[in-house]
């Protein structure tokens, strides 16, 4: 067979050569060590934790080396596309912090190895499969699905290896005048690889993440080229990621049942391997079954990056959680380190799971409660204020009428030794201080039940009686600590605990009426502050209606 003659019949457009792609293509100049990272995600709408967990991968492998980060869109499935899916995709990882140093921008795109879209990359996929028809590693195939599902039924009656292969590979040795009259009859071929694997021989390649990582090889004749004349996954990351450069494949450790395709395709073409990286899946513990169980599209809203965007998760607290799960010494690290940004910690691929990451919201929660007890309060301002305004603007209006008081509500027991860890994200936020506003005060707790009615009358009475903003925190307590004894109640709770029967209750009931009468709750940062802040028209105003409220 002349196989240069049956690469001119299929090809007769493609007019650029290998040589010419190398060309376009160099090498890049960077230092020794430097990783050429990339996403390659395709666009389906659904952006996960996945996703970003890779992403982070590739942008800290990159930028600790002092490399590159690109991001290149896996558009060749057209069935799988959604509109507006690239877009959505960058914004979703820049809010996390990802950035990419070139390949597809919300509005186009930037670097010097692109297109960074597949779907734009055909001629130069055809450069390749042309080379590989020419020199008989590759070859049009014309079977039909029907043909196709035969034979898998067949090997799989007779429990044979499934697949196009060997003797199952039926357009394998057509002649070029058969291939010439089923192009004259219109018929379209896909290309198949001409595989020369032996599935009784192993190779090995060693994964960055998961070390040595020994197969069969492959035997299969893949489609490298669709009818569509695009190509299939297989065939674009090989081309891609040889060309633009790519030193680490970070990719799902799904792929790796696909590794000897890839593998034998990189020697077919006589390309050197890439590093492999191949991440976990993330899982998580099944409330119902308690057991570990993969995160699930359907049932786990936490897998989608919108949850944390749409309930206003701090992005830096949402990478540092990641970080925690993505190298295994990194708390230790930020221990030592507390002040440190994440970008100095020594990210390794070799430090990864290689099992399973469990993810746990739990622990996120903590983290962000960390992350945010050492932002001020002027930053939790605006963060909460942007969120709003996006996701829930009446509360952005609320949040804006007085700037100033909002900002003295997020600046309680801020700052100092031990700064109060009850922030978590922004709907949580406006939550946990929404009784400082009128409009969205709602009592959600009753009053003590050691205080009778009347009593909490008298306390409201004498409390509004002796009221002085003017009273710093010690002179204010005193004030309550009278009307405790007046009224019956022990000024020290350990006295009431020691007999019970002498007193009604003690100084923590009285005050908590006046703590739900002002919060609606029985648990609140420090009350005087509280008041300092709500001022004492409000003060009075809520005393009131709770004493209305009173049966
Ligand atoms: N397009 C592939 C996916 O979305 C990317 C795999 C890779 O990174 O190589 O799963």
């Amino acid at each position: 067979m002349d196989y240069p003659k049956l690469a001119e019949l299929l090809f007769p457009d493609i007019t650029t050569t290998p040589e010419d792609m190398e060309a376009r293509y160099p090498k890049r100049d960077l230092p020794e060590g430097a990783m050429v990272t990339r996403m390659g995600p395709s666009p389906t709408g659904f952006i996960h934790l996945g996703n970003l967990y890779g992403a982070l991968t590739d942008e800290r492998l990159a930028h600790r080396s002092g490399g590159v980060a690109f991001l290149r869109i896996e558009d060749t499935d057209d069935k799988r596309e959604v509109e507006g899916a690239v877009p959505m995709l960058i914004d979703a990882l820049d809010y996390f912090g990802i950035r990419f140093d070139e390949g597809a921008t919300a509005d186009g795109e930037t670097g010097s190895y692109g297109p960074y879209w597949q779907s734009e990359r055909s001629a130069i996929y055809k450069t390749f499969v042309k080379k590989l028809v020419a020199e008989g590693k590759a070859y049009p195939c014309f079977m039909t699905e029907e043909e196709i599902a035969e034979i898998r039924a067949m090997q799989e009656a007779n429990k044979i290896n499934p697949g196009i292969y060997g003797q199952y590979a039926k357009c394998r040795d057509l002649s070029y005048e058969e291939v010439e009259a089923k192009l004259a009859a219109g018929e379209v071929p896909v290309m198949r690889l001409r595989s020369t694997g032996d599935p009784t021989k192993y190779f090995h390649v060693t994964d960055a993440i998961r070390g040595d990582i020994s197969m069969p090889e492959n035997e299969q004749d893949v489609v490298i080229l669709k009818k569509t004349g695009l190509p299939t996954y297989h065939f674009a990351h090989v081309v891609d990621d040889h060309l633009m450069r790519t030193t680490h494949v970070v990719r799902g450790e799904e792929w790796i049942g696909s590794l000897p395709i890839h593998v034998e395709l990189f020697q077919k073409l006589g390309w050197e391997l890439p590093v492999y990286c191949h991440n976990t899946v993330l899982m998580k513990v099944d409330e119902t079954t308690g057991t570990k169980r993969k995160l699930s599209k359907r049932k786990d809203p936490e897998l989608g990056l919108g949850y944390y965007k749409e309930l206003g998760y701090f992005p830096e607290a949402v990478r540092e959680y990641l970080m925690t799960i993505l190298n295994s010494d990194y708390e230790e690290w930020r221990m030592a380190n507390p002040d440190l940004p994440l970008e100095e910690f020594p990210f390794e691929a070799s430090k990864m799971s290689s099992s399973g990451t469990l993810f746990d919201l739990n622990k996120l929660n903590d983290i962000s409660k960390d992350v945010l007890s050492k932002k001020s309060a002027e930053e939790i301002y605006e963060f909460e204020l942007n969120w709003a305004k996006q996701y829930a603007p009446e509360k952005a209006d609320l949040l804006e009428a007085d700037p100033e008081k909002t900002k003295r509500i997020f600046d309680i027991d801020r700052g100092g030794e031990k700064p109060r860890k009850d922030l978590v994200y922004a709907q949580q936020i406006f939550q946990f201080i929404s009784y400082f506003f009128d409009e969205t005060f709602a009592p959600e707790t009753d009053m003590p039940a050691e205080c009778s009615a009347e009593d909490i009358r008298e306390i409201f009475r004498r409390y509004k009686e002796g009221y002085s903003e003017a009273d710093d925190n010690s002179a204010w307590f005193e004030k309550i600590r009278a009307i405790t004894a007046d009224l019956g109640y022990a000024v020290k709770p350990k006295d009431y605990k020691k007999n019970p029967d002498q007193y009604k209750g003690h100084v923590g009931h009285v005050s908590n009426c006046i703590r739900i009468a002002l919060t609606g709750r029985s648990n609140s940062p420090d009350l005087w502050t509280i008041q300092q802040i709500m001022g004492k028209e409000q003060v009075f105003a809520r005393l009131d209606k709770a004493e209305a409220a009173l049966h």
